[in-house]
This record gives C-alpha cells, sequence and structure tokens, in this order.
C-alpha cells in the first residue's frame, strides 16, 4: 500500500480523504495557498507544503507546485478529491510520468468523458441511452436544421461543460442563434473552447445518477442512484439516495445497463454515470470520471467508504465486494451547507464565530470550518455537508429536521435556512419533485422572505 498521499484539494473533501488514508495507516500531505494556512486540512495533516497565493491558477491548479511537493515530501500517490485538477487528464498524466500514482481513472477516460460530445458517441457505443440531439459539434450554418430536426425546445451545451456554464435553452427557432452565441460566449470564457452541441430539453425530468466502482481486474459493480433534482442554476443542492422515483427493477436494469457498459470500456476506478429520468426512461447526459461531492449518501445506505477503496483500487487491489454482496439500507439525505445568503445565494465569507455541528444516530457532518475559522473569499463557498441516514425516507426526514434545527453557524450567512423552509413543503416531503422545481419554489417564496 502507499506509505504517503498527498491530497491535491482543500476544504471538507481534503478533510474526507484525509481520515480515509489515517484509518488504512497511509500518512498524508496536504497542500495549501496562502489563504489556508490556518485551514483545518492543514492542521490535520501528518505534513503540509505551501503551494502558491490564494488564486487557484496559481495554487490548487499549480501542476509544478503540487508535483514538486511530492518530490519534496517523497508522496507516492496524489489524490485529486472533485473540482480542481480531479478532471484534469494532463495532470493525470504527468503525476504517472513522475512515477506517481493518480488516484482516478486513466487520462484516456478523464479526457474521453471531459469532452460531453465524445462522451455522449461513446456512450451509445457502450450501449447507453443518450438524450436525442445533434450527432455531434454543431456549426452555426447548420445548427437551424438540427434544432427542427430534435424539435424545439432545445439546449446549446458546451463540450466542454461543467458546473451548469455554457448552457442555453431555446424555446422556438427565432431564439436559436441567440441562444447559441451566448452559449458559446460563456463556454469560451469558461473553459477556452466554444464548441457546442444541441440536445432536445427535456421539460420535467429527475436528475438521477449511478455510482459505479470498477478495480484493475476487470469488475464493476453499481452502487444504486442518488437523485439529485433539487438544483438552482444546474448545480445541485441536495441530493438523496434511494431516489424517491425508482423502483428496485428500474434500478436493477440501470445499473446493469451502466456496468455492462463501462465493463466494455474498461474503466477503472470511481465514476458516475448521470441521466436526466423522464416517464420512466433514462438519458444519459455525462459521466463524471471522479468522486462526487453527494457520494456520502451512497456511503451511507450502502456502509460502504468509497475513498478507501478508491485508494485500494488505485494500488491494485480488487474491488473488497461483488455486486451481490451490495446491499442497500434505507433512506439518507446531503445537505450542502454554503456560506451564501440563503434568499439572494450571495457569498458571504467572513468570520465564523460560533460553530455548532447536530450529531446523534444517523448524522453526519463533512466539514472544515470551526469556530474561529475565517472563510476565505477565493473559493467555492461550500462550508460542510449534512448528511443524514434514517431506516426510511420519513425517518430521514424527521432526524434532517431536527439536524438542521440543531446546526449553528454564527458570523456568517448560510444556506440551512432554506433547507430548513425546504422541509415543509409538501411536493419535497412527497418526494415529489424534478429538476426545475426548486428554481420555481424560490421564485414563488421569494416574497414571503
Ligand atoms: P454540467 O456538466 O455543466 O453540470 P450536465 O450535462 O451535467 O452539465 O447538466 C447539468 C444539469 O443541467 C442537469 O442536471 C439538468 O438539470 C440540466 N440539463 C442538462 N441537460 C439537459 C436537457 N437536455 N434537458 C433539460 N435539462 C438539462
Amino acid at each position: 500500500m502507499f506509505d504517503k498521499v498527498l491530497i491535491a484539494n482543500r476544504g471538507e473533501i481534503a478533510m474526507r480523504i484525509l481520515r480515509a488514508c489515517r484509518e488504512m495507516g497511509i500518512a498524508t500531505v496536504a497542500v495549501h495557498s496562502t489563504a489556508d494556512a490556518n485551514a483545518m486540512h492543514v492542521r490535520m495533516a501528518d505534513e503540509s507544503v505551501c503551494i502558491g497565493p490564494p488564486p487557484a491558477k496559481d495554487s490548487y491548479l499549480n501542476i509544478p507546485s503540487l508535483i514538486a511537493a511530492c518530490e519534496i515530501t517523497g508522496a507516492n500517490a496524489i489524490h485529486p478529491g472533485y473540482g480542481f485538477l480531479s478532471e484534469n487528464a494532463r495532470f493525470a498524466q504527468i503525476v504517472s510520468d513522475h512515477n506517481l500514482v493518480f488516484i482516478g481513472p486513466t487520462p484516456e477516460h478523464i479526457r474521453l468523458m471531459g469532452d460531453k460530445v465524445e462522451a455522449k458517441k461513446a456512450a451509445i457505443s457502450i450501449g447507453i441511452p443518450v438524450v436525442p440531439g445533434s450527432d455531434g459539434a454543431v456549426n452555426d450554418a447548420d445548427a437551424p436544421a438540427i434544432a427542427a430536426r430534435i424539435g424545439f425546445p432545445v439546449l446549446i451545451k458546451a463540450a466542454a461543460g461543467g458546473g451548469g456554464r455554457g448552457m442555453k435553452v431555446a424555446r422556438t427557432a427565432d431564439d436559436l442563434m441567440n441562444a447559441i452565441s451566448t452559449a458559446r460566449a460563456e463556454a469560451k470564457a469558461a473553459f477556452g473552447d466554444d464548441t457546442v452541441y444541441i440536445e432536445k430539453y427535456l421539460e420535467q425530468p429527475r436528475h438521477i445518477e449511478i455510482q459505479v466502482i470498477a478495480d484493475s481486474q476487470g469488475n464493476v459493480v453499481h452502487l444504486g442512484e442518488r437523485d439529485c433534482s433539487l438544483q438552482r442554476r444546474h448545480q445541485k443542492v441536495l441530493e438523496e439516495a434511494p431516489s424517491p422515483a425508482l423502483n428496485a427493477d428500474q434500478r436493477q436494469k440501470i445499473g446493469k445497463v451502466v456496468t455492462d457498459g463501462l465493463k466494455k470500456l474498461g474503466y477503472l476506478g470511481v465514476g458516475t454515470v448521470e441521466f436526466l429520468f423522464e416517464n420512466g426512461e433514462f438519458y444519459f447526459i455525462e459521466m463524471n470520471t471522479r468522486l462526487q461531492v453527494e457520494h456520502p449518501v451512497t456511503e451511507a445506505i450502502t456502509g460502504l467508504d468509497l475513498v478507501r477503496e478508491q485508494i485500494r483500487i488505485a494500488n491494485g487491489a480488487p474491488l473488497s465486494f461483488t455486486q451481490e454482496e451490495v446491499t442497500f439500507s434505507g433512506h439518507a439525505i446531503e445537505c450542502r451547507i454554503n456560506a451564501e445568503n440563503p434568499v439572494t445565494f450571495r457569498p458571504s465569507p467572513g468570520l465564523i464565530k460560533d460553530y455548532h455541528v447536530p450529531g446523534g444516530l444517523g448524522i453526519r457532518v463533512d466539514s472544515a470550518a470551526y469556530a474561529g475559522y475565517r472563510i476565505p473569499p477565493y473559493y467555492d463557498s461550500m462550508i460542510g455537508k449534512l448528511i443524514v441516514h434514517g431506516r426510511n425516507r420519513n425517518e430521514c426526514l424527521m432526524r434532517l429536521k431536527r439536524a438542521l434545527d440543531e446546526f449553528v453557524v454564527d458570523g456568517v450567512e448560510t444556506t440551512i435556512p432554506l433547507f430548513q423552509r425546504l422541509m415543509a413543503e409538501p411536493d419535497f416531503q412527497n418526494g415529489d419533485y424534478h429538476i426545475h422545481w426548486l428554481e420555481s419554489f424560490l421564485a414563488r417564496t421569494a416574497k414571503d422572505t
């Protein structure tokens, strides 16, 4: 097993990886920007290396500094977490060129799935159903005919897309060219690539994703689904497993389609295959070749440690369980606690004066925050995740409500009150929602808050 792992990330996910390493007897190296010198992940790690100034491009995205940090500390592997360099194929390649292990999929698979046009083609070739759309990238001249063939409304999406950026709806032919040029401009600014493609815009689907894990011996296992339909600006806000919309038969069927497909691809590591689900049908939208923010809901209902398994697989070990051994128990919900105004969603960095996390049966809080911590303004506003598990969805909801009421974060604004408001909504209580539900709920209740 690796002696020492370098964690190329910060915040709660750095803590998550550090904890798995510690349980496995692996030493840890934290890296940090100058803004994070006092961060919890730095304090908790066995060693730490400062890799640059606050802007992520100069620190957490600085590949030479990360490689140098491995060389200085003698780390043999790098865990990228999520975000930052986790889906950067060039980084994965550079890591292995330096005789270090990248804890993640091969550079080829990261590259393939990072280009959403290529990813869709790959999905079709391995038997995974996709959203109807253009066969590949579209140019402006062909766009009207392609959109007319697909049928309005259509969605213009960036090939290099991520985080919901570079996505624009065209309801009619008149909106089309405008939507394309806005999507291109957004994609160019965010990803340096203005390639776009067109998809049928689904009106009221759910976002349901399948967690998979594959070892170097060719075993591919799925760990069921997560329902991530509660979104704001195409970004996930709350996730749950199992999905209130799926039955065991549908779960088993889509799980098999996905694992059979990824076997054909020779996939290695953890991955998430994301689908839109409407009228009983699944439509692939993309695959994430990394650990997801919402992985703990899967851990809660399966009892498995995904990070531990990732590290074992990267070291060449076979999966420690078979598909038949995976069982699902109860229900789990995760709330992303962001330091943001709960109505306007304006980031609220600053000093956390008082901090108390809920506890008790079925409660997990993954966070790097503490009383006296100053949230820097440079990074993502997520300061923690509250994950609640119960024997069934109803028990989970009651426990979640209790946990939210116990959570104290003083000094900055957080999204906790948003989740408290959600708890009182019959549609949410009944699990009756789709990807646009949260935005309409926010619009409907904005005047009362
Ligand atoms: P990103 O990589 O930017 O996160 P995704 O392809 O994963 O983009 O899509 C993010 C979200 O955007 C989805 O969860 C869904 O809410 C919405 N979305 C994507 N494709 C479609 C579509 N064809 N129709 C309707 N909504 C979509």
